[in-house]
């Protein structure tokens, strides 16, 4: 899709809801598995069956997929349903098979799209196809690769083009399997605010429970879809149980979810600003989350001092982060006022945590 409008076009010819959802399961696992979801669905509001039938998977001799095979369980569940199908594809043979069976669209996975060899492969493999292609962000949070794979497939003349949002990885544990870093997704929409974009909520929680959430903050973001994994037994799938959901709680999730409709200008303007507030609200978290880390450093020192005997207050340090901070504020249209205030109120509560850490076993010498 060159851009939203497009994207909604799209959506209406096939006569598909706005925003877009695309379920199921994270793996094609038997025909009859691929059948009896693609039915459950059909009930819910998802208009594309997802089934993975290539699995990248991290270890090897897992589960790695049924292979062609599901091609035709998944055209099967497509006649018996209505259904639009959807499935990963990592290399030429894939396309040239998926494309052979008529999927309608295809997406890159997270571990293709962080190699411009493997795009570039899968865009010339693609050449000027009419399908829709998703391509998932690469598993490391660049958002540099990431368009450039999307460009690849542009040179490569395909029109029906979006994103999806699968959060990335990360050294430090985290309560997500994959990190939403939210801020690299808004900045992907300030570049290219016509770019649909899908969010992924379950490779992003890696857990069925964070679900609803991920997609509500998502849509509150404006994105066009989501790609769900839907399996009809959550707990016995062949891979990624845990962060799949049944068609029931999908249909729940679908008529929970806030989702906001873009009609008349009233309705614009107040989605521009959800939208608006939304991204304030999640660089906020990130402020808040960024000072408790900060704050534990402190006390890590604090403990470090008090094992040495050293004071608290160190003047010439708190000095130099103050001018450092000031020029950092400074390109960043910060006033110097406000940082110097800011930073005093960081620093106050990083003494005091200090001083508590000190005061359980006092010793007036080392305070000041
Ligand atoms: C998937 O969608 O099943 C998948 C493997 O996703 P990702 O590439 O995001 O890990
Ligand atoms: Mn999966």
């Amino acid at each position: 899709m060159e851009n939203k409008e497009q994207f909604r076009n799209w959506l209406n010819a096939f006569q598909l809801e706005h925003p877009l959802v695309i379920a199921g399961p994270c793996s094609a696992e038997t025909e009859d598995q691929v059948l009896s979801i693609a039915h459950q669905l059909k009930e819910t509001d998802t208009s594309v069956m997802r089934a993975g039938i290539w699995k990248p998977r991290t270890k090897p001799g897992n589960f790695e997929g049924v292979g062609k095979i599901g091609l035709e369980w998944l055209k099967r569940a497509k006649r018996e349903t209505g259904l639009m199908i959807a499935t990963e594809v990592a290399n030429k043979a894939h396309v040239e098979l998926a494309l052979e069976a008529d999927i309608d669209m295809l997406w890159i996975g997270a571990r293709s799209t962080v190699s411009p060899f493997i795009v570039q492969d899968i865009a010339d493999a693609l050449k000027g196809t009419d399908k829709t292609v998703l391509v998932k962000n690469p598993v490391n949070p660049d958002l540099a690769l990431w368009l450039g794979a999307v460009e690849r497939l542009h040179k490569a003349d395909i029109k029906n083009l979006g994103v999806i949002h699968r959060g990335f990885s990360t050294y430090e544990k985290t309560r997500y399997r994959n990190n939403p870093e939210w801020q690299l997704a808004v900045d992907l929409q300030n570049e290219f605010p016509d770019l649909p974009l899908i969010v992924d909520p379950s490779h992003i929680g890696g857990s069925r429970d964070m679900i609803f959430d991920i997609c509500q903050t998502a849509l509150d973001l404006n994105y066009d879809g989501m790609m769900v994994e839907t399996h009809r037994d959550p707990d016995n799938a062949w891979s990624d149980p845990k962060q799949q959901i049944t068609p029931k709680s999908l249909e729940q999730m679908t008529v929970d979810l806030r989702i906001r409709k873009e009609h008349g200008e009233a309705a614009e303007f107040k989605n521009k600003l959800n939208t608006m507030r939304t991204k304030i609200d999640v660089i906020d978290h990130q402020i808040i989350n960024q000072l408790g880390k900060r704050m534990k450093i402190a006390d890590d020192i604090g403990a470090l001092k008090k094992k040495n005997n050293v004071a608290i207050l160190q003047n010439k340090r708190w000095n130099e982060i103050l001018a450092k901070m000031v020029h950092a504020g400074k390109n960043n249209d910060l006033s110097e006022d406000f940082v110097n205030k800011f930073l005093k109120a960081i620093h106050q509560e990083s003494i005091e945590h200090q001083h508590k850490i000190l005061s359980k076993d006092s010793n007036p010498d080392m305070k000041q």
